[in-house]
């Protein structure tokens, strides 16, 4: 059986990478907000182009445009059984949004994982964080390295560092985080909603602790 997932947790947290755990074991998509406006950008899409100048300083893009995004994606059959949200909602805003889409087709949140690691981590993942061009798998140049520098294990295609990972991108992007998405661990706590995994160790033990806390 599915789930109606939330991944919380600030940028470089491991969302992404635990979401790509949860798809395989659960059968669920991930709808990552940042992966789809990332599309948008490289495909000069028009709401492409007016977000792109928020991602390079690290700000959020506003509500009204990601929430289309979400209420759009929500409808696909995929999501019939379950979905991991990653990214999404970041703002108390956005959460409220949520909350009145899922109820109108019937749904709602199981849980909220909330992943949490401490900010001098955070900053050292993210700054050497590599993703392939072609298949997007994820390299880090110190934890997870390619066996040939610059070229991606699985496809030997290219690793680009994301704009948006460089060091005073990622210290506003936390910053971003601390400020309009933090808050949203007390809303989600206030509905008994909120699951807290500690997102330091191997990325087996924390997919352990998240598995371990849906099958109870
Ligand atoms: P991410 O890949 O989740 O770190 O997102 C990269 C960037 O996309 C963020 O720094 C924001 O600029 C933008 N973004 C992604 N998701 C959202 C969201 N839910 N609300 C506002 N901006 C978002």
């Amino acid at each position: 059986m599915g789930y109606n997932l939330i991944l919380l947790g600030p940028p470089g947290a491991g969302k992404g990478t635990q979401a790509k755990l949860l798809i395989e074991r659960y059968q669920i998509p991930q709808i990552s907000t940042g992966d789809i406006l990332r599309q948008a950008v490289n495909e000069m899409t028009p709401s492409g182009v007016s977000t792109k100048k928020y991602m390079d300083v690290g700000a959020l893009v506003p509500d009204d445009l990601v929430i289309d995004i979400i209420k759009d994606r929500l409808l696909k059959p995929d999501s019939a059984n379950g979905f991991i949200l990653d990214g999404f909602p970041r703002t108390v805003a956005q959460a409220d949004a949520l909350s009145i889409m899922l109820h109108k087709a019937g749904k709602s949140i199981d849980h909220v994982i909330s992943m949490t690691v401490d900010y001098e981590e955070l900053l050292k993942r993210v700054i050497g964080r590599l993703t392939c061009r072609e298949c997007g798998r994820g390299y880090h140049l110190v934890y997870d390295p390619p066996a040939i520098a610059g070229k991606c294990t699985v496809c030997s295609s290219e690793l680009y560092q994301r704009d948006d990972d460089r060091e005073d991108t990622m210290r506003a992007r936390l910053m971003t985080y601390e400020t309009q998405t933090a808050p949203l661990t007390d809303y989600y706590s206030s509905l008994s909603l909120l699951r807290p995994v500690n997102g330091l160790g191997s990325i087996p033990e924390i997919n352990d602790s998240i598995v371990r806390l849906l099958e109870g």
